[in-house]
């Protein structure tokens, strides 16, 4: 009988109806089988769990998880959709349904628990299913990219004892017995080539003989030598390292429970990520490691990649070509990859259902683990749900865990997370000094009147490394040149804005163009471009630009340092320069040979980067995002001042770090100074209680979106108000108010916030909400369950 569903929060007596887009056809001269529940590959939200449709004999090995073509409504479009159930019978008139016309892709079959983690995130982030199982599975894999496939050759049953071989033959068998275990199954003319063979007739006749193994299968591109590999294994774990492993490891076989894994930056992490995934390799099982951004892996990925260099790391990120990603995934899918290593999307790697031992996130604190389009899941949350529908442990590690981790490991009670520490750098190492300068001051002490980015506390912290010969990374979280272009008369007050978005544009300078504009002015949200105009539209007055951007980092230091030279001692890091994981990976291999002396970046260079060279860290503004509208302002500046900190001082040298901000009291930049994220976690979950906010309770938020801004509020008004009446007293429900930033793209944006006191309150609200069609994801209408960005 169809109608299993995993969680229940369909409110009693709501029907689900299926019969709208299966008409009758004529069924052929086949008999069905059976009958499957299918998602469409599509925005149509057939909530919850999609059509029904006939099996054909021809297709009764159909399974959950397959890619079928069916026929979609009156002019039966061939529409490319997902099973996501199948039963013997069906309540619906069976003559009424149509048959499913193919199977896609042999290949392409998910498991059957992430058919299960796709209904849970359809549910509980109100997103349309099909859409949901679409995002699951690359686009690589759907199209097929990449997958030629070749004879492998790997070594069959021992030799009966009184077989002859012709010498060719056995040479072949003594060449393929040599090989190290990494290196089989070996592709057919690899093996022709190492056993000195002119044809592969020798080994065409051991395949005909049955005296060696054959698969078929997608060559592997060279993908890991890509990676700096890095096999250094620490002489002896630290006791702490030692204890948590034990801990961790100790519960492998006992089911699913979370651990989160506090640990500062340098105290050996990764170690105990390398530990833990040695044991689950050797009871036959495979590990799933989430890292932010392709960013972080290159390091990490470089670590593993060493360490465990006799196995097959799947990766998959975005930056990999499309048939690598085709060829990694179908490493993970034939359960050929013990270790599987990505970014957020890789929480959906194919791992067979009885394979997953092991999940571990990486920086679970990080905000890229959160998707910000349809299916708006949050990595992390989907990852430890996995975690439970595999019944295997997950641990999460970070040296500044997001509050709802550390809420979750305090609260006590049911599923709360176990807390493990590292308190302390490895032997050897120690955390660096932090020193806080007040901004304004540190402008006061230069003599002309000019706006210095980099005050002198950092201009002599960064001579003296450059003297010693060590490195530095400068950090500024804003892209571009600077960030306001005005006109200088306050009478007149014109600032450049965007013509589509409600945000002002930001000037890019452009070394190419003569000087003076040399460069033009970019919208950040809409990525709309045009010329720096040279006088003010209203009054004509010569216009100027102000404020911060790398590039005038850039410029600045070299004008302090004139052996700091952009692109040769120095090199600028953030998503202008860098087009790819390749020019990341270039940049990071560069800095790690000492060639370059100093990165100036964004948040990019605040993240993982592990450089014993690093002996100054300087932070030209830690305020980037202190002051934006967002409740998680202040966590994210500490999150960011502790990350970049940590870059610095991981060889034998202690290591500086000089913080400038307007703010020098703020809690958040004070306790990043002393590294200390418990009184910072302390004092920021009191205020998040007192203003009933998340991880507290659980927000979610709809935002509703229009050209036309009568049409937007008016939307934005009855939503908010059927919202009210269905939530009653149990929801809180905010607004709608103009969003933050409430243009965006030629749009105008409402929001409306909803707070409930538990996820399973909200959850009720939004299923009802969702099935009467008061909320639905869409172009009109972006849900957003647990946001993080609230702009
Ligand atoms: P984290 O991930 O916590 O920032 P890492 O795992 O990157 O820390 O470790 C920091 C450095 O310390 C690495 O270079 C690593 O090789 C080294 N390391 C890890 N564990 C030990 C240990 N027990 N003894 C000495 N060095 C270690
Ligand atoms: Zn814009
Ligand atoms: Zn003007």
């Amino acid at each position: 009988m169809i109608g299993i569903l995993s969680v229940p929060i369909l409110p009693a007596g709501t029907k689900v109806d299926c019969t709208l887009d299966t008409v009758t056809t004529l069924f052929g001269n086949e008999a069905a089988t059976g009958y499957a529940r299918v998602a469409v590959e599509r925005g149509v939200d057939r909530y919850p769990d999609g059509l029904t449709y006939a099996i054909p004999q021809s297709l009764s090995e159909i399974r959950p998880g397959d890619r079928v073509i069916v026929p979609l409504g009156r002019g039966n479009t061939a529409t490319a959709s997902y099973v996501i159930d199948v039963a013997q019978n069906t309540t619906l008139d069976p003559a009424k349904l149509k048959p499913i016309t193919r199977r896609d892709d042999a290949s392409a079959r998910l498991p059957g628990q992430l058919v299960e983690l796709a209904r849970w995130i359809s549910n509980y982030y109100c997103a349309p299913i099909g859409m949901t199982l679409a995002s699951m599975l690359p686009a690589a894999v759907k199209r097929n990219v990449g997958s030629v496939t070749k004879t492998m050759i790997d070594l069959g049953d021992p030799l009966p004892l009184d077989e002859k071989l012709p010498p060719k033959q056995r040479q072949v068998l003594e060449v393929l017995a040599k090989l190290e275990p990494a290196q089989r199954p070996i592709e057919l003319r690899t093996l022709a080539d190492m056993a000195e063979l002119k044809t592969t007739g020798p080994i065409k006749k051991l395949i005909d003989r049955g005296l060696v193994e054959t698969s078929r299968r997608t060559a592997v591109e060279a993908l890991w030598s890509q990676h700096t590999s890095d096999a250094t294994v620490p002489e002896r774990l630290t006791e702490p390292q030692a204890k948590v492993i034990d801990e961790v490891a100790g519960g492998l076989d006992d089911g699913f429970a979370v651990h989160l894994l506090h640990g500062v930056t340098g105290s050996g992490k990764t170690e105990v990520y390398i530990r833990l995934i040695e044991r689950v390799i050797a009871a036959g099982k495979t590990v799933l490691l989430l890292v932010p951004e392709i960013s972080l892996t290159p390091q990490t990925s470089g670590r593993l990649i060493g360490r465990f260099s006799d196995h097959r790391v799947a990766i998959l990120h975005s930056g990999l070509t499309a048939a690598q990603r085709h060829q990694h995934w179908l490493m993970a899918a034939e359960g050929r990859s013990p270790i599987v290593l990505g970014a957020r999307s890789a929480v959906f790697a194919p791992i067979p259902d009885d394979k997953l031992g092991l999940i571990i996130v990486d920086e679970e604190h990080d905000g890229s683990y959160k998707q910000d389009q349809v299916p708006r899941y949050h990595g992390r949350d989907v990852a430890i749900r996995r975690a439970q529908l595999a019944k295997c442990p997950i641990l999460l590690g970070s040296a500044t865990p997001s509050l709802e981790s550390w809420h979750n490991a305090h609260r006590g009670g049911k599923g709360a997370f176990t807390l493990h520490r590292l308190a302390d750098r490895v032997p050897g190492a120690q955390l660096p000094i932090v020193k806080v300068v007040d901004f304004r001051e540190q402008q006061r002490a230069h003599q002309d009147r000019r706006v210095h980015l980099i005050g002198p506390a950092m201009q002599t912290a960064l001579g003296r490394t450059l003297e010693v010969g060590a490195q530095a990374l400068i950090l500024l979280n804003r892209r571009g040149y600077a960030n306001y272009i005005a006109c200088p008369d306050f009478n007149c007050g014109w600032t450049m804005q965007c013509d589509h978005c409600d945000v002002t544009m930001v000037y890019h300078l452009n070394k190419q163009l003569p000087k003076p504009g040399a460069g033009y002015v970019r919208c950040h949200h809409c990525l709309a471009e045009q010329k720096l105009p040279a006088t003010c539209p209203d009054c004509h007055k010569r216009i100027s630009t102000f404020g911060l951007g790398t590039q005038r980092v850039e410029e600045e230091l070299h004008r302090m340092f004139p052996m700091l030279v952009e692109g040769d001692t120095m090199l600028r890091v953030d998503s202008d320069t860098m087009h790819g994981a390749k020019d990341f990976h270039d940049a990071l291999s560069r800095f790690g040979s000492g060639q370059l002396r100093v990165l100036v970046g964004t948040q990019m260079i605040a993240k993982g980067l592990d450089y014993p060279g690093v002996r100054l860290v300087g932070v030209i503004n830690a305020d980037t995002s202190i002051n934006l509208p967002d409740f998680r302002a202040t966590e994210r500046t500490f999150q960011l001042v502790s990350q970049v900190a940590g870059r610095s001082g991981r060889g034998a040298d202690r290591g500086m770090v000089i913080v400038q901000t307007f703010n020098p009291s703020a809690p958040s930049i004070q306790l990043a100074a002393k590294h200390d994220f418990v009184s910072f976690a302390r004092i920021e979950l009191a205020q998040r209680k007192q203003g009933g906010l998340p991880p507290l309770t659980r927000m979610t938020r709809i935002v509703l979106r229009d050209e036309d801004h009568l049409k937007c509020l008016a939307l934005a008004k009855a939503t908010a108000e059927r919202l009210r009446q269905l939530a009653g007293e149990a929801v809180r429900v905010r607004g709608p108010a103009p969003c933050p930033i409430a243009r965006i793209a030629g749009k105008h944006r409402q929001q409306i916030e909803l707070l409930a006191p538990t996820a399973g309150i909200m959850q009720t609200l939004l299923a009802a909400a969702r099935s009467e069609g008061v909320i639905k994801a869409g172009t009109a209408m972006a849900i957003d369950v647990d946001p993080i960005a609230l702009l």
